[in-house]
């Protein structure tokens, strides 16, 4: 019986082993390294401690409708200048992080680097961005891609966000309740003018949109707002099949005056 007990014992640790030395090995052959300026770190899927202190988190006081930092708190209700003059079409946006130059490094890696342990990385900061928005069980839909550009592209990091965020939250992710019906111009360098005209109507609910949220808050997912002229014209595409309650969630923000640098990023992860 003893000695049974102990070959029992044994194996357990003789079966973690492989496992263990697996993961040794891989540390040796590909050690983690700081997904900003790859200096070697303890933990995969991460910054170094140099750029994750570059990093900018939002956090509060901030505009309730926009999700914008304000520099002192004017109290819960307290809407922003830009909220104001220009009231988004949906309830509420947060962003985990300032786009400044970390962010922006990251953001066009994951867009065109293919690599998916970026999208866990902003995924994990997005989940506590959005704390607030998950409260409504809504449904997680990312900005689409349209299929050709999906295709030059591989994956729609967006979609992939959209996974990180369904995986901690237990959220339901529906990428089809919009899609994409015509291609549209690349949106870096256009004015704020131009995007919303290059985006105007292209984006399409799914002919059975309301069935499939049964009345849920929809979350569009985006890896960076601009000038949010995307994510507005997905909100419409929502509100006019039926859908009540709108919310988005982004990785990064721009904010006029926080080391924007809008002429070289893609709203919305767009496209063409
Ligand atoms: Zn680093």
């Amino acid at each position: 019986m003893d000695s049974g007990a102990v070959l029992v014992k044994a194996g357990g640790v003789l079966g973690r082993l492989p496992r263990m030395v697996g993961r040794a090995l891989l540390d040796t052959l590909y050690p983690p390294l700081c997904l900003n300026c790859e200096a070697a770190v303890v933990d995969a899927d991460g910054l170094c401690a140099t750029c994750f202190a570059k990093l900018r988190p939002i956090t509060a006081p901030l505009c309730p409708r926009l999700g914008i930092p304000f520099q002192i708190s004017l109290g819960p209700d307290a809407l922003s200048a830009e909220a104001i003059a220009d009231p988004p079409p949906f309830d509420r946006s947060r962003s985990a992080v300032l786009y400044n130059e970390v962010a922006r490094t990251i953001v066009s890696r994951m867009k065109y680097g293919d690599r998916p342990e970026l999208a866990r990385f902003c995924g994990r900061l997005m989940v506590g961005a959005g704390g607030e928005l998950w409260a409504g069980k809504p449904i997680l839909l990312p900005v689409p891609l349209h299929p050709l550009r999906h295709i030059g592209r591989r994956y729609n990091q967006s979609l992939e966000l959209a996974r990180v965020i369904g995986q901690f939250t237990g959220l339901a992710v529906d990428p089809e309740l919009v899609r994409r019906k015509k291609p549209t111009r690349q949106q870096v360098g256009l004015s704020a003018e131009a995007r919303t005209r290059n985006v105007a109507g292209a984006f399409a609910a799914h002919p059975e949109l309301l069935a499939r949220t049964k009345g849920r808050p929809v979350v569009i997912v985006d890896d960076v707002i601009t000038t949010g002229s995307t994510i507005n014209a997905v909100t419409k595409a929502l509100q006019k099949a039926g859908v009540g309650a709108v919310d988005v969630i982004s990785f990064a923000r721009v904010v006029p005056g926080h080391e924007a640098e809008i002429g070289l990023v893609a709203d919305g992860g767009l496209p063409i």
